[in-house]
């Protein structure tokens, strides 16, 4: 018997399952706790996998996608210790489910990320020993290297997955390995940490809205379902986030933006490059090459907020 196909060239994800309630941490008094991660199948082929706040403030969240002939893993979390945080079991466990309705005589698995910083490549370790498992170092030259980048960072290239084949874009700015990746099967954008719910720190503020004018291009082609980062720090309230650091957000927002936010993005950002440090919109702050006083200010309002456990939120 041969392999089953599945027709990821010729059609699109029938539905996504988007409306999730994310594990967001847990209040203090509260001991029962949550799981290290949280495993989301936004339709049979697509997994959106979150880290738990209990673990790591950062919580990112890791996309799985798999295709015909492999799947890729973008990000691998903010905790190294397998024993706290058991990302590669628990990637094993959902390949095993997969293969188990897709049988295939061989499978391989791919780990590269949105961008290079710690809370996205921590457990790569993980993944060292695992059979038929390529990883893609987080620096700049084993990116370009891997994905077949001769024109960095403007070019599109495409990552084949077997039928799902992906197109990713160098998108720099906040980090200077960072990309953008288009999936035409479930639609999704994933942008990272330069579009995200949430505090966007662009380092390097030219290369920050060069990235944004670039995403927006992308997207004007092609069929986007939503716009995906790796944090979620906005609250349900508009212009506020939760401070650096929370651990509990009960009323964090959803991790999915819309195409028009995206815009709303790279508009806002060109209305703030001649301000440095933060400037808040109701969906996003944006942080244009943030000095050591607005990373200070940041820093003392989170430790506050932990200093002040009745504030729970704010
Ligand atoms: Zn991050």
């Amino acid at each position: 018997m041969g392999d089953q196909q599945v027709p990821f060239a010729s059609s699109r994800a029938p539905e996504l399952l988007m409306n999730v309630q994310w594990i967001h941490g847990t209040a203090r008094r509260d001991r029962s706790g949550e799981p290290a991660i949280q495993a989301h199948g936004v339709d049979p082929h697509t997994v959106i996998l979150r880290q738990s706040k209990c673990l790591s403030h950062e919580a990112p969240f890791m996309y799985l996608l798999f295709g015909n002939e492999r799947a890729v893993l973008f990000d691998t979390g903010a905790t190294a210790d397998p024993a706290s945080f058991p990302l590669r079991a628990t990637v094993d466990e959902l390949m095993a489910n997969w293969l188990a309705e897709h049988p295939r005589a061989h499978y391989e698995l791919l780990v590269a990320h949105s961008h290079g910083h710690n809370d996205h490549v921590a457990a790569d370790g993980q993944f060292l020993d695992r059979p038929a498992t390529t990883i893609v170092n987080r620096e700049l030259d084993a990116v370009q290297r891997y994905f077949g980048f001769t024109a960095w960072p403007a070019q599109i290239v495409t990552l084949d997955l077997g039928g799902r084949v992906l197109e990713i874009t160098g998108t720099p700015g906040h980090h200077r390995a960072a990309i953008t990746v288009y999936d035409p099967w479930s639609g999704f954008l994933l942008t990272g940490d330069t579009v995200l719910p949430g505090r966007l720190y662009a380092f390097d503020y030219p290369a920050f809205l060069e990235s944004l004018e670039r995403m927006v291009e992308l997207v004007r082609g092609r069929a986007v379902s939503y716009v995906l980062g790796c944090h979620i720090e906005m609250t349900s309230i508009g212009g506020q986030d939760y401070p650096l650091g929370t651990r509990y957000q009960p009323d964090e927002r959803p991790l999915q933006m819309t195409v028009a936010q995206l815009f709303e993005v790279q508009r806002a950002a060109r209305s703030v490059a001649d301000r440095r440090g933060p400037s808040r919109f109701d969906d996003f702050i944006i942080y244009n090459e943030p000095r050591l006083r607005d990373q200070l200010g940041l820093l003392s309002r989170g430790l506050l907020h932990r200093a002040l456990p009745r504030r729970t939120n704010h």
